[in-house]
This record gives structure tokens, C-alpha cells and sequence, in this order.
């Protein structure tokens, strides 16, 4: 079996980051906030954030920010989402600077986007997805604010989308998918809710995830992709069903997913690398104890230590 790229991987993200003169080049335009979460955090899980420059991480991240509804935007001059306020309280998380934040404003507009039957808009327009769930209930954990919600109704919603296979799906009704199910589950750990999941039905799909090449897909009949490793396998932890999946096997998978030239991780054996698949790659090696890299927080998507020094420290 191959060997991690450590600093072929630490290059790629660099290079991306420095392929403009910021760090907002680092994927598509509207999701430069999630790419710097993704880069940022596999960098720190690489043990080397601090090849980056901060300043210019936070300067850019807060010039993302909307003061008058309290959400972060996508990048500059967009309108504020959920999913990009959830990246921003994650790097801000990462880089130990909650000092920055206007921490009422951002947990009113979080709690704001819940709705009558304790599900969550993503924004304004008011699409609603359990993804949403886990990312509002995720921003307003770590900034001490769950009390601005009513945590009972979010947990009910959740389990209204739980399905006949133990998975959940976007909405009720809505077909189960990894994804989902780690938003979900997720969800239910900050909010110490596990007891509400069967946890050998759900983990019995989850490993049936892993396809025979090793690598764990999303759903029945589809291909293996590097970024479920993350998904099923932060799942299959939280629930403690880990041990029913063939480490040792998902692990040689990812590793044969890696650029050894260039760095960077693709979905699939010599596919192009991109950041979202180099992140979740290594945030699947984490979970798995891969020797050199920081431990990853299944249910916070943050190294361990970050989310320590969050909750067991005065703030
Ligand atoms: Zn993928």
C-alpha cells in the first residue's frame, strides 16, 4: 500500500489558494467560503495551518459577511446562506478568532431561519433540507446559543425523516442518502438525541455502502466516491458501528485516489483532484487513525483540539 502525501497535499492546497491573489480563488465562485473551510481544515489535519495567512483569511471571510441580516454569503457581494455561515463559524472555529464575530447577530439569523414545524430554511427563500438542520444547530452549539431554538421541534423534523432502511432523507419521505445521514446524525449527537437512531439498521446500510473496490459510495448502485468516506464513516462512528467496515481496505482505496505527483485527492482512481474530494479524503484518513494526522471531531467536521479547546474552555 502507498503512503499518505503529506506535502504534496500541503502544496496543492497552497497552489490553489495562491492561483489568484487570495484565498478566494480556491473553487467555484459562489462557493470560495466552503473552499476555504475544506482547504483550511485539511491543512490543519495535515498539521500546517500555519502556512497560511490568517489576516488575509479573516479579512476576506469578513468582507463575506452581511450586517444587516447576520448571515455569510457564498463570497463578496453575495446573499447569505446557511451553508456558507456554517464555513465561516467553522474556520473561525479553525483559526481560534470567534473574536471577530458579532455573535448575537449571527445566532438571531441562524434561529430566525427556523420554522413552525422545527425545520430550517437555508435562507430567506426558504428551501428546507435536514442538511439545514445540522448546519443551524451546528453554528448555534458552538457559539453557546441552542437555547435561541427550539431544540425539541429541530430533533422531531429530523426524525420525521427518518425511513423503514434506519436512514434519513432531506426532507420526509425523501430518499435515504450518506450525505443526509450524517447531517442527521450528526445533528442528533450535538443535541444528544442518538438514542432516537437504531443503530444496527443504520449501520447495516451504511456498510453496505462499501463497494468491492474498497471505496464507499452514497447509495444502492452507485460508484465509490472518496468523499462518503467521510460521510458513512463520521456516521458509522457516531453511532459506534465503525468496526463493521474493512478499514484497511477504504483506506488503500483512498490512498490509490491520490495525486502523487501534484497532491491534491480526486472522487475515483486517476480522476482530476479538486479540494472538496482532497479534504474529505483526508478527513477519512483521520477517522481512521491514519498515523501524522490530527483527529477529526466526527460530528463537528473539526480536529478534535479545536473543538476542545471550544467546549472545555472558558469563552
Ligand atoms: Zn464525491
Amino acid at each position: 500500500m502507498g503512503e499518505l502525501k503529506v506535502d504534496k497535499h500541503v502544496q496543492y492546497i497552497l497552489s490553489v489558494e495562491k492561483k489568484k491573489d487570495s484565498f478566494e480563488a480556491l473553487v467555484m465562485e459562489h462557493l470560495r467560503m466552503n473552499g476555504a473551510y475544506w482547504g483550511l481544515t485539511t491543512l490543519d489535519l495535515l498539521q500546517n495551518v500555519a502556512s497560511v495567512d490568517q489576516e488575509e483569511v479573516i479579512s476576506w471571510l469578513m468582507s463575506c459577511w452581511d450586517r444587516e441580516s447576520g448571515g455569510f454569503a457564498g463570497t463578496i457581494g453575495l446573499d447569505p446562506h446557511l451553508l456558507y455561515t456554517l464555513s465561516a463559524v467553522q474556520i473561525l472555529a479553525l483559526l481560534n478568532r470567534f473574536d471577530v464575530l458579532d455573535i448575537e447577530m449571527i445566532s438571531e439569523y441562524v434561529a430566525g431561519l427556523q420554522n413552525e414545524d422545527g425545520s430550517f430554511s437555508g435562507d430567506m427563500w426558504g428551501e428546507i433540507d435536514t442538511r439545514f438542520s445540522y448546519c443551524a444547530i451546528f453554528c448555534l452549539s458552538i457559539l453557546h446559543c441552542l437555547d435561541k431554538i427550539n431544540v425539541g421541534k429541530a430533533v422531531n423534523y429530523i426524525l420525521s425523516c427518518k425511513n423503514l432502511d434506519g436512514g434519513f432523507g432531506a426532507t420526509p419521505g425523501g430518499e435515504s442518502h450518506a450525505g443526509q445521514i450524517f447531517c442527521c446524525v450528526g445533528a442528533l449527537s450535538i443535541t444528544g438525541s442518538l438514542h432516537h437512531v437504531d443503530r444496527d439498521l443504520l449501520g447495516w446500510w451504511l456498510c453496505e455502502r462499501q463497494c468491492p473496490d474498497g471505496g464507499l459510495n452514497g447509495r444502492p448502485e452507485k460508484l465509490a466516491d472518496v468523499c462518503y468516506s467521510w460521510w458513512v464513516l463520521s456516521s458509522l462512528i457516531m453511532i459506534d458501528r465503525v468496526h463493521w467496515i474493512d478499514k484497511s481496505k477504504l483506506t488503500e482505496y483512498i490512498l490509490n485516489c491520490q495525486d502523487s505527483e501534484n497532491g491534491g485527492i480526486s472522487d475515483r482512481p486517476d480522476n482530476a483532484v479538486d479540494v472538496f474530494h482532497t479534504y474529505f479524503g483526508v478527513a477519512g484518513l483521520s477517522l481512521m487513525e491514519y498515523p501524522g494526522l490530527k483527529p477529526i471531531d466526527p460530528a463537528y467536521a473539526l480536529p478534535i483540539d479545536v473543538v476542545n479547546r471550544i467546549f472545555f474552555s472558558k469563552f
